[in-house]
C-alpha cells in the first residue's frame, strides 16, 4: 500500500534524471505536471519502473497482492463467476494492466485450478512496460499452465471477450494539476526556481475551455483550488472493447469517490513520504484515482458502471474471512498472527488499513446484469 510511514528527510542528490529533465526545461520551458510524472515513471532507461522492482519489504512500497495471497485468489474466483456469468465465452482474454511481480495472476490462476473449463477457455494478456518486472512476471507465471501474452498497451490488446483488472494501476498513471485564478485554471508546471532547485510554478495563461470540462462540484471552487484530471484513453479503450465483445473490467485503487478539489500527488521511497520534485526516477510517483471521473469516461463510451464500494466490503462479500479461517486452520500460530494482521489491512477502516481507502469499481458490458460482489 503506498499508505506509508514517517517523513525522512533526504539528502538532495542529482538523479540522471533530473539532468535530462532540466535540459528539457531549458529548452521548452517548465512542463506540465504530467510530463514530469510521465518521465519520473516511465523513462526507458532512468524511470521508476524501467529500472527497480519496487515492491516488498526491501522494496519502497508494498501492494495487497504482496501482503497476501488471498488477495489474488479471490479475485480469480470472482474473475470465474463472472465468465459464467458472461455465458463462459470460449477464447477469454484474463487480462491485467500493471502486474508488479505477477503475484496477483499467479495466485488467481492457481485458485481457479478447480475450475478447468474456465482455465481452458483463458489466455492471460498483461500490460506493463517494465522490462524489469516484464521479466519478473515471466518468471512467476511460467508454470501457470496458461498462456502468457505482454502488450507494452491498452491499444495492443486482442479483440477479445475480456475480463480486466488493474490494481493499484490508474494511480500510476500521469496526472495534470490546475490551479483556480480570478481568470480561469491555470496548469501547474514544473520549472527552475530561484535558487535553482525544480520548482512548481503556473502556467500564465489560463487554459482554455477547462471550466467546461470540470466536473459540477468544481463549479463554485474558490480561488486557489487545485484540481487534478488524468487522460481516460486507456478507460475510454477498454470500455469500448467491453462494450463490443463482452466483459468486465475490475479496477481497484486508492481514492476519492466524488470528484473534489485538492492535491493528491504523492512521492514514496524506501517506505516513506519524500518530496516528489527532489530525486525523479528514484522514487515512486502517484495521485489518488478519481472514481467519479473514471465512471464518467466509462459510461460515456457506452459501458455500464458498478460500485465503487470499499476494498473491505469487496473482499469480505468474496469471502476473505472464510478464507483467512481456512487458511489459518493449517497455520503455525506465527502464521496465523499474519494471516490476521494481513487480513485487517486488506479490508480494515482507517488510514492505516486499505479497507474504505481503497476502492474497487467495475466496468462492465451493459448487456450483463448483476455481477458478482458488486450487486448481490
Ligand atoms: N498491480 C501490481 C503493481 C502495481 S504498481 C500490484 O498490485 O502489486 C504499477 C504497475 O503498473 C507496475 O507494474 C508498473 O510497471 C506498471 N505501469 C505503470 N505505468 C504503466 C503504463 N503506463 N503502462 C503499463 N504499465 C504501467
Amino acid at each position: 500500500m503506498r499508505c506509508v510511514y514517517p517523513r525522512e528527510r533526504r539528502e538532495a542528490v542529482t538523479t540522471p534524471l533530473e539532468v535530462e529533465i532540466r535540459r528539457i526545461i531549458a529548452v521548452d520551458g517548465p512542463m506540465p505536471v504530467a510530463t514530469y510524472m510521465a518521465l519520473c515513471l516511465g523513462h526507458p532507461v532512468h524511470g521508476y519502473y524501467a529500472t527497480r522492482d519496487p515492491f516488498g519489504g526491501g522494496g519502497d512500497f508494498t501492494t495487497a497482492p504482496e501482503i497476501s495471497q488471498m488477495f489474488g485468489e479471490l479475485i480469480g474466483l470472482w474473475a470465474a463467476a463472472v465468465w459464467h456469468e458472461m455465458g463462459a465465452p470460449d477464447g477469454l482474454a484474463l487480462v491485467e494492466l500493471g502486474p508488479g511481480r505477477g503475484t496477483l495472476m499467479a495466485d488467481a490462476l492457481r485458485a481457479v485450478r478447480v475450475m478447468p473449463a474456465f482455465r481452458a477457455a483463458l489466455s492471460v494478456h498483461l500490460v506493463e512496460t517494465s522490462p524489469v518486472l516484464q521479466h519478473m512476471q515471466h518468471e512467476r507465471l511460467a508454470g501457470s499452465g496458461s498462456p502468457v501474452i505482454w502488450h507494452r498497451h491498452v491499444a495492443e490488446l486482442t479483440d477479445a471477450p475480456m475480463i480486466v483488472i488493474a490494481n493499484e494501476f490508474f494511480d500510476a498513471l500521469p496526472i495534470h494539476q490546475a490551479v483556480r485564478a480570478a481568470d480561469g485554471w491555470h496548469e501547474r508546471m514544473i520549472g527552475v526556481g530561484p535558487d535553482g532547485a525544480l520548482a512548481f510554478a503556473l502556467h500564465p495563461d489560463p487554459i482554455r475551455g477547462l471550466d467546461a470540462m470540470l466536473p459540477e462540484e468544481l463549479a463554485a471552487a474558490p480561488i486557489g483550488s487545485l484540481y487534478e484530471w488524468r487522460s481516460h484513453e486507456d478507460i475510454v479503450e477498454l470500455a469500448r472493447r467491453l462494450v463490443r465483445r463482452g466483459g468486465v473490467a475490475l479496477v481497484i485503487d486508492y481514492g476519492h469517490a466524488a470528484s473534489a478539489a485538492g492535491e493528491t500527488l504523492q512521492a514514496v521511497g524506501r517506505h516513506a513520504f519524500a518530496d516528489p520534485l527532489a530525486a525523479p526516477g528514484e522514487v515512486d510517483l502517484t495521485a489518488h484515482v478519481d472514481f467519479a471521473a473514471l465512471a464518467r469516461a466509462a459510461e460515456g463510451a457506452g459501458a455500464r458502471v458498478h460500485g465503487p464500494i470499499g476494498q473491505g466490503e469487496f473482499l469480505r462479500r468474496l469471502g476473505i474471512e472464510t478464507r483467512a479461517a481456512a487458511l489459518k486452520a493449517a497455520a503455525t500460530p506465527t502464521q496465523a498472527a499474519e494471516i490476521d494482521a494481513a487480513l485487517a489491512r486488506l479490508t480494515g477502516g482507517g488510514r492505516d488499513a486499505m479497507g474504505e481507502l481503497f476502492k474497487a469499481l467495475a466496468i462492465a458490458d451493459p448487456k450483463l446484469g448483476a455481477l458478482p460482489a458488486f450487486d448481490s
